[in-house]
């Protein structure tokens, strides 16, 4: 390729984390003197950042290869690119079944991306790379923010050490390792340098920082330390793990004001029997007396369920409905259980049906709406600072969408508020709550 210039487009799919590894990717690319674009038609490399956590995440990646792969037909593309978990998980196979790639490049081979291209797109060549964990760093890159500038990830760890029953991912990410708090401090400061007033903590596991080394988690002392960043307003805690989440956690969220008073921690299931046959080793009494510590603190839960896992009879599943009726969740979410090969309970008998696995998802959907609904309504009258997210001119002023400390970017609901007065994105400014729907709150300014 001669010395014209190298563009790259992007499309990343599934988890937030894989989105950070989008954003890192394309930094380094940029690093290499590898243009992004977001115009797919003037991209001569396109790379699609797949995710495989389940069935149809899989079908969505392929049919988005598929989909990229038109341009190398109409467009600029000479290179197509395959990364993330599904390229990990299926490596020549995927070179194999679909020709349209060129690279399929495993999560461990990402430093050695930016090369390749070059190397590919001078002499024609189709490969499979893929490394071992121990060998991708994780120190910061130059990240691309995907994100609006003033919300970002910051992911503190790769892979996950838990194995539950069902989960691909510590085969695919491999064992938990994390950043150097310095790391994740010095990243974070640069992030907050460009614009960043919400930093929102990921990884398989946050809680289970510092275990590995230290025995206890140091989730309460990355805190503290993210928390002398001056400029910066919120941190979120998501994915806690409540076999790692201690009551110094806890405290730490609900005293420390930069800290956002809100733990997003998935439960799975509330039966006790359930949980040890997926791996996770805690009981519903463990489940009861951390949702009460979690109340006491005044924090906002976010949980998520499985319904459908081999074994779940009607009994259990009425007794997670209800769970949720005489513990009520600020926010959840719930999935069915997907069979994944190479995990344990692809091999457990009793299936549950898929047409059962959808009712008891309905139906506890359809519980959580409305407990939802008579929790929003508590809100009303109440006070929060929003940061703004988008803003239409109407006739009496300003209409914008945004979300408090408790509302989480892209799982939770948001707020809607009016006002006489023009504000950027990013902007906080506070919001008195009139109104609610189930999972959104109205307001104006005051
Ligand atoms: S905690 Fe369990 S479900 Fe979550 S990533 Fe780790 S193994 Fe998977």
């Amino acid at each position: 390729m001669s010395k014209e210039e190298i563009k790259a487009a992007f499309i990343s799919l599934g988890c937030d984390k894989n989105r950070v590894d989008t954003e890192e990717i394309m930094g380094a690319l940029q690093e290499h003197r590898i243009s992004i674009t977001g115009r797919m038609d003037e991209a001569s490399v396109i790379v699609v950042n797949t995710c495989s956590f389940i069935g149809e995440a899989r079908s969505e990646a392929v049919e988005t290869i598929l989909e990229a792969a038109q341009f190398k037909k109409a467009g600029k593309c000479r290179l197509l690119v395959a990364t993330g978990c599904m390229a990990q998980m299926y490596k020549e196979e995927l070179l194999r079944e679909v020709p349209e790639i060129d690279l399929v490049v495993g999560i461990s081979s990402y430093p050695r991306l930016p090369g390749l291209i070059k190397k590919a797109l001078n002499h024609k060549f189709r490969v499979c790379i893929h490394g071992t964990h121990a060998e991708d760093k994780l120190t910061p890159q130059k990240r691309i923010i995907t994100t609006p500038s003033y919300s970002v990830y910051v992911k503190i760890a790769e892979g996950c050490s838990n194995r539950c029953n069902y989960c691909v991912i510590p085969g695919l990410r491999g064992d938990f390792r994390e950043k150097p708090m310095v790391s994740v401090f010095n990243e974070t400061k640069k992030l907050v340098q460009d614009g960043a007033r919400e930093i929102n903590l990921i990884a398989q596991d946050t809680t289970f920082y510092g275990i590995p080394e230290n025995g206890k988690s140091r989730l309460p002392e990355l805190l503290q330390l993210l928390s002398k960043i001056k400029e910066l307003k919120w941190i979120r805690v998501l994915y806690a793990h409540p076999s790692h989440l201690d009551d110094r956690v806890i405290n730490t969220i609900s005293k420390n004001p930069r800290v956002c008073s809100y733990i997003d921690l998935p439960l799975q299931h509330v039966n006790t029997e359930i949980l040890k046959s997926m791996g996770r080793f805690y009981s519903k009494k463990d489940i009861i007396n951390t949702f009460k510590k979690i109340k006491e603190a005044g924090l906002t839960l976010r949980t998520t369920f499985m319904v459908g896992f081999p074994g779940e009879k009607e009994e259990h599943f009425r007794e997670l409905v209800s769970f949720i009726k005489k513990y009520p969740f600020g926010r959840m979410g719930a999935f069915t259980y997907s069979p994944e090969k190479g995990t344990p309970a692809f091999y457990y008998r009793y299936k549950v049906p898929h047409k059962i696995k959808i009712k008891r998802w309905e139906h506890l959907m359809k519980t959580q709406r409305k407990i939802s609904y008579i929790i929003n309504q508590k809100e009303r009258g109440k006070i929060y600072p929003v940061m703004i997210e988008s803003r239409v001119t109407s006739e009496s002023g300003y209409q914008y969408r945004g979300r408090t400390p408790l509302q989480a970017p892209e799982v939770d609901g948001c707020t809607y508020f009016t006002s006489p007065y023009y504000y950027r994105h990013g902007d906080m400014v506070d919001v008195m709550v009139t109104h609610c729907s189930a999972y959104d709150l109205y307001g104006r300014t005051l």
